[in-house]
Formats: C-alpha cells, sequence, structure tokens
C-alpha cells in the first residue's frame, strides 16, 4: 500500500474534499491529481533496455516491457482516465460498471467491456474512492478470471474497511492512495472523504 503524499497531491485532494469546490473544478483537480498518481503507480512497470540513434549519436534507453489496459470503474472512474490517458497514449481502456445494493452494499456488475486475456498486460484498475471493498474485490475478481498476471489500482481516498477486505482476497495487489480516511458512515461513505465522486463530478 503506497500513500502518496507528495504536496501537490495533498493540496489537490484538500480542493476535492472541500464542498464549495464546483463540478467544472473539481473534474479539473481530480484530472490533474491521477496524472500526479500514475507517476507513483508506474514507477514498477518493467521495462527493456533498447538502443536509438539521436541526430549525433547512438544512446541507450529503455522502453515499457508490456503493454497497458487502464480500467475505469464506472463513473467516478471516468473523471481520472483522460489524464492518465495524456501521459500513457498507446494505453488501452476496459470499463467496469458496478453499482451498489442499497442495502447490502454488494456490488453488482451492470457493464464489463475488457480485452479477453489480459496476461500480456500492465493494467491500473482506477477509482477514486476505495469504500467497503465491495467493488475493487469484484474488480479483481473478474481480471483474475481474465488472467491479469499484473496489476495495481489507484484510489484517492480509502477507507480501512475497503483496504481490509481488498487485503483479505488480494494480500500482494499494489493499492496506490492519496489518504486513508477514518472510517465508513452507515451508507457506505467515506468519512471525511469527499462525498459521491460521481455527483461531484457531474453535478448530479
Ligand atoms: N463512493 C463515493 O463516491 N464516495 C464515498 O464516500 C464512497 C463511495
Amino acid at each position: 500500500m503506497t500513500i502518496i503524499k507528495h504536496p501537490l497531491v495533498q493540496h489537490n485532494l484538500t480542493r476535492l474534499r472541500d464542498k464549495t469546490t464546483e463540478p467544472q473544478e473539481f473534474r479539473r483537480v481530480l484530472s490533474e491529481v491521477a496524472a500526479l498518481m500514475l507517476y507513483e503507480a508506474t514507477r514498477s512497470f518493467k521495462v527493456r533496455s533498447v538502443t536509438v540513434d539521436t541526430p549525433l549519436a547512438r544512446a541507450r534507453g529503455f522502453q515499457l516491457q508490456r503493454e497497458v489496459v487502464l480500467v475505469p470503474v464506472l463513473r467516478a472512474g471516468l473523471g481520472m482516465l483522460d489524464s492518465i490517458l495524456q501521459l500513457l497514449p498507446y494505453a488501452r481502456v476496459g470499463f467496469i460498471g458496478l453499482k451498489r445494493q442499497e442495502t447490502t452494499f454488494e456490488a453488482m456488475f451492470y457493464h464489463k467491456s475488457l480485452p479477453p486475456d489480459l496476461s500480456a498486460f500492465e493494467v491500473i484498475l482506477i477509482d477514486p474512492m476505495l469504500a467497503t471493498g465491495g467493488s475493487a474485490v469484484a474488480a479483481m475478481n473478474l481480471l483474475t478470471d481474465l488472467d491479469v498476471k499484473r496489476v495495481c489500482m489507484v484510489n484517492l481516498v480509502a477507507a480501512p474497511e475497503g483496504i481490509r477486505r481488498v487485503r483479505q482476497h488480494y494480500p500482494d495487489l499494489p493499492i496506490f492512495t492519496a489518504a486513508v480516511d477514518s472510517e465508513l458512515n452507515e451508507k457506505g461513505y467515506i468519512l471525511p472523504g469527499l462525498g459521491d465522486a460521481g455527483d461531484r463530478l457531474f453535478g448530479v
């Protein structure tokens, strides 16, 4: 588990927590913080050595070894997608739509579109909020069925309950977050959190 304490990440997270931050600004700041978090999340990506010819001489360098698949969890994951795609323009994008049952908080799929075999890819699962962990575990179960070998998860804010649940099922999954908050409320929202990330993004 990596908590990204970089001042720019923390500054932006605070802007997002602030209830007076309107959707237009929320979208911009979430997008910015996602790009900053990506640097940390991709630090362990495998590279291979290559040589290139500069206009003057031969240089040794590196190339990413694996193609990347980004998997935003709908809706809120969309708020982090564009800026990550700017940095990984050749990445493929799969989508997972999950909704929580009101009473049990269990995650149910309403949409899945992913490449059929993920074994050769670096996969980044993107969801701003890791709350109960139900969606994260359901998403990871699906990715595991598709034979994912290298995967990490990027969550702007995580709740201890969600981390525990993910850890029970996926003890080795690298999780990158900007904050581990105190707890969930009775409706499954993170406290202090930032509210419903999808609603804040889209002004619903
Ligand atoms: N999803 C959100 O958008 N916010 C929370 O606090 C929990 C889940």
